[in-house]
């Protein structure tokens, strides 16, 4: 039969699915899957939870949609409730959307209608880092800082990316990690003196780097000192938080690792849980009064921003994760991954690093272990693994060309937060075969 949908790889067939259920799905002709990555790290709480269903068609039942510039509704209240009892001091603000795409760029336009409020209408420009990825619409992906991504639409782009993100395994040769923070951080300050503070409106941050590098950690000691520059120079702090948030790191957010207070945190993906598109930025006290004094409406929105069937559900998510304890789950669970990543890591020398950050982890490939020299990005070792995994009943996340093939060949293993440690050893067993069939290939020469 002809298909009319257009697909991410044109041309290529793609599997029918079924149903899902846990962290497991299932394909029309009956095959399973171990949802490794949480289908776009965004599947948190597993697949056909009963108790979300049920509170979907309950609201469903009520109302689906109202518009929110006529009405405010009894979920998106609670949800904004509940996302303030979650989030860090003073970011009490919730303001919905619908992916994270929306919620970066809407948090981007929020710094710079603050300094407007404020009487700094020049501070208007982004700073964001090399090695990032905020969204695919054109503000978004002015401030990501994903070579391959951006190449084809570089013309009409803004120049945000400006300092490196930390980049641990592959600091300079005899520098401690401490230093390897404090040099990161500095990037920042030294931006600010070239562009001008007055001209900038904010900094914009994974806490932990996903699509661009694979579950890239940061040294402890940068987020501290990047939230100091940023007071010192008067500009905002945007964490993205749109694949950390909500429980995926062991913390409800992964800035709380570092005990820092970001004024803008943009959240997507486990929020709705694959259950429903909705995405946020959480605000804090400060901007939203400075707003509320100001013009007293914030420029921004959607049709659906608020609408009440997708908050219904995604304060289910919040209680159903509330319930069963899911974020000290994934820190635990997050270890032992960990643990069993690195085992395999010493198995493999087309391994470079396993590492990460509660069920936030990644493997980076590359090609000779002692140099960590990668292999070229032409070569698509970790799309080989990708495949590998994927003919074995085994889906994983793609992070490569974060830097166009420099660095950063690698995969994100990120399994619904729901995981039992019996279920990581068979998830551990399937990844642990499609890397021998890849260690084979490159063993054979057949890849050189
Ligand atoms: N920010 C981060 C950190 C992300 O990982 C993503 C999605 N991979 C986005 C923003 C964009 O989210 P969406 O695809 O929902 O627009």
């Amino acid at each position: 039969m002809r298909s009319h949908l257009i697909k991410p790889e044109l041309g290529k067939a793609y599997p029918l699915i079924d149903y899902g259920k846990g962290i497991y799905l299932y394909d029309a002709t009956g095959k399973r899957y171990v949802d490794g990555c949480s289908g776009a790290v965004s599947a948190n709480i597993g697949h056909g939870i009963t108790e979300i269903i049920e509170k979907m068609a309950e609201q469903a039942n009520r109302v689906s949609f109202a518009y929110r510039a006529q009405f405010t509704s009894e979920p998106a209240e609670a949800l904004a409730a509940k996302l303030a009892e979650w989030a860090p001091d003073r970011l009490n603000w919730s303001f919905f959307v619908n992916s994270g795409s929306e919620a970066t760029e809407t948090a981007q336009k929020m710094a710079i209608q603050y300094w407007q409020e404020k009487g700094f209408a020049r501070k208007t420009r982004i700073i964001s880092r090399w090695m990032s990825y905020h969204g695919i619409t054109q503000g978004a992906l002015s401030m990501s800082g994903h070579v391959l991504r951006r190449k084809r639409f570089v013309p009409i782009l803004n120049d945000y990316p400006a300092v490196s993100a930390p980049y641990p395994y592959r600091r300079p040769a005899g520098m401690s990690l401490e230093e390897y923070a404090v040099s990161c951080a500095n990037e920042l300050e030294q931006a600010l003196l070239r562009i001008g503070p007055e001209h900038v409106a904010a900094f914009i941050a994974e806490p932990v780097i996903g699509a661009a590098g694979g579950a890239v950690v940061p040294p402890d000691g940068y987020f501290q000192r990047i939230r100091e520059i940023c007071d010192q120079y008067d500009i905002l702090l945007i964490a993205d938080e749109v694949m950390t948030g909500l429980g995926r790191t062991g913390k409800k957010f992964a800035v709380e690792h570092w005990g820092i207070h970001p004024d803008l945190i943009a959240l997507g993906k486990g929020m709705g849980a694959g259950y429903t598109p909705i995405a946020a930025v959480l605000a804090s006290d400060d901007i939203v009064g400075t707003i509320a004094a100001g013009s007293g409406v914030i420029m921004g929105g959607h049709t659906y921003s608020a609408n009440p069937q997708s908050t219904a559900t995604a304060l289910a998510v919040l209680q159903y994760m509330e319930q069963h304890d899911l974020v000290s789950q994934a820190a635990a669970n997050g270890r032992y991954l960990l643990e069993r990543l690195q085992q395999l890591a010493a198995k493999y020398p087309l391994i470079g690093e396993a590492r990460g950050l509660g069920l936030l982890t990644g493997l980076e490939f590359v090609k000779n272990r002692p140099t960590k020299e990668p292999f070229a990005l032409s070569l698509g070792i970790g799309q080989r693994v990708l495949e590998a995994a994927f003919r074995r009943g085994l889906l994983i996340y793609p992070a490569f060309g974060g830097l166009d093939g420099m660095a950063g060949d690698a995969v994100i293993v990120a399994p619904p937060l729901i995981i039992t440690p019996e279920q990581i050893d068979e998830m551990i067993g399937l990844l642990d075969a499609a890397i021998a069939e890849v260690q084979e290939q490159v063993n054979a020469g057949v890849l050189a």
